[in-house]
């Protein structure tokens, strides 16, 4: 944790812009030079092999690599409960054994051993206010649990499971196949067992011989303000129940902001447009803007142009570290023409345009001088577009 993580692309060795295949073949040179197996009771090749193996995780997958290429590793560092993934329970073999299919025989080996399930990953919808300022949700999903008849053995009670015949109740098997290294030994996880080594001859009659029970469970989910979209909350064991008194897994619930009609969200910052009328433009006075505070009230000054970018300073969102750290409220104030005029107003107009310049006779006015050189500009036009 007090460890500086280096960088993932400096890990593997590539360019920020590197393609997918560029980064697989980085990640495939690393982990053959550094996989335990190749290097045992070597401490460093094995941290070495890991740090590759976290950033292949993360630049491999196209949204993860997104959230690292905005956050950094704030993104997965879990940012005050909130957010990101949490690597310390990530099965790496999984990765490698993709890529080398089981060349090294990478399954899992501790499968006697305590092993915490895996995260389960959801999702919950929030509005644009509720990713401001947090929310308390309840989300339902199913959960695993323990079957309490057989205690999670899978057994009928007061029968045993027999050891695996095919395994010799190692839970694993083991072949040697050729491959461009040489001879390779395998070690695969045993297929009839599962790895535990025993097999359930009368399964439990509550949970089928799985060892769970599965049920509709009601979660609360406590949303952090701050919350940007596509980052997720989690929640301690609330995963996949472990294996031979290992830990759960977590729950990872993914934030789903809603679009909101008036704000955009850019990182902590919120931007808005806000129509104006010409006379509060041309003359300047106060204005309601709407935040996410409520509506404000905003000094326009006069002789503003349409485009006008205004700051409303500390009103954005609340960041996810500290909820009194916001960002700003960017607002684009536009000039609105009128288009229900009522005949006095247009009246009004003309006798404001005649005083400002008469630009509604700017045309007429301009053809007392040069007239014939117009004409003849616009026959010319006409021509070429009918040849
Ligand atoms: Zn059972
Ligand atoms: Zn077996």
């Amino acid at each position: 944790m007090a460890e500086q993580k280096r960088d993932y692309y400096e890990v593997l060795g590539v360019e920020k812009n590197a393609d997918d295949a560029a980064i697989k073949k980085a990640y495939r040179v690393l982990a053959k030079k550094y996989h335990p197996d190749m290097n045992p009771g070597d401490a460093e090749a094995e941290k070495k092999f890991k740090e590759a193996s976290e950033a292949y995780a993360v630049l491999s997958d196209p949204e993860k690599r997104r959230q690292y290429d905005q956050y950094g590793h704030a993104a997965f560092d879990g940012a005050g409960g909130a957010g990101g993934f949490d690597f310390s329970g990530m099965d790496f073999s999984d990765i490698f054994g993709d890529l080398f299919g089981g060349m090294f025989g990478g399954g899992r080996r501790a499968n006697n051993g305590p092993m915490k399930g895996a995260n389960i990953r959801t999702s919950v919808s929030i509005t644009f206010e509720e990713a401001c300022f947090g929310a308390e949700k309840e989300i339902e999903l199913t959960l695993k649990d323990e079957c309490k008849t057989c205690r999670g053995t899978g057994a009928k009670p007061g029968t045993t499971k027999e050891t695996c015949s095919k395994c010799g109740g190692k839970g694993q098997v083991v072949f040697t196949s050729q491959s461009f290294f040489g001879t390779v030994r395998n070690v695969q996880t045993c297929p009839d067992c599962g790895g535990t080594g025993k097999i359930i001859k009368e399964k439990c009659p509550d949970c089928h011989g799985s060892g769970y029970i599965s049920s509709r469970k009601k979660i609360q989910v406590s949303i952090p303000a701050g919350i940007d979209a596509g980052q997720s909350i989690r929640i301690r064991d609330k995963g996949e129940p472990g294996t031979n008194g290992g830990p759960r897994g977590d729950l990872l619930v993914e934030a789903l902001v809603q679009r909101h009609p008036v704000f955009q969200r850019q990182d902590y910052n919120i931007f808005s447009t806000v129509p104006i009328s010409y006379a509060v433009a041309a003359l300047g006075g106060e204005i309601l803007i709407d935040t996410i505070d409520g509506r404000v009230a905003y000094d326009v000054k006069a002789g503003t142009q349409t485009d006008t970018k205004v700051r409303l300073k500390g009103k954005g969102v609340p960041t996810l570290r500290n909820k009194d750290v916001r960002g700003d409220h960017y607002v684009t104030l536009v000039i609105e023409t009128p288009t229900k005029l009522s005949a006095e107003a247009k009246e009004l107009i003309r006798r404001f345009d005649e005083e400002t310049g008469d630009s509604l006779n700017a045309v007429k006015n301009a053809g007392e001088n040069g007239k014939k050189g117009s004409s003849e500009g616009k026959d010319k036009k006409k021509k070429g577009f009918f040849k």
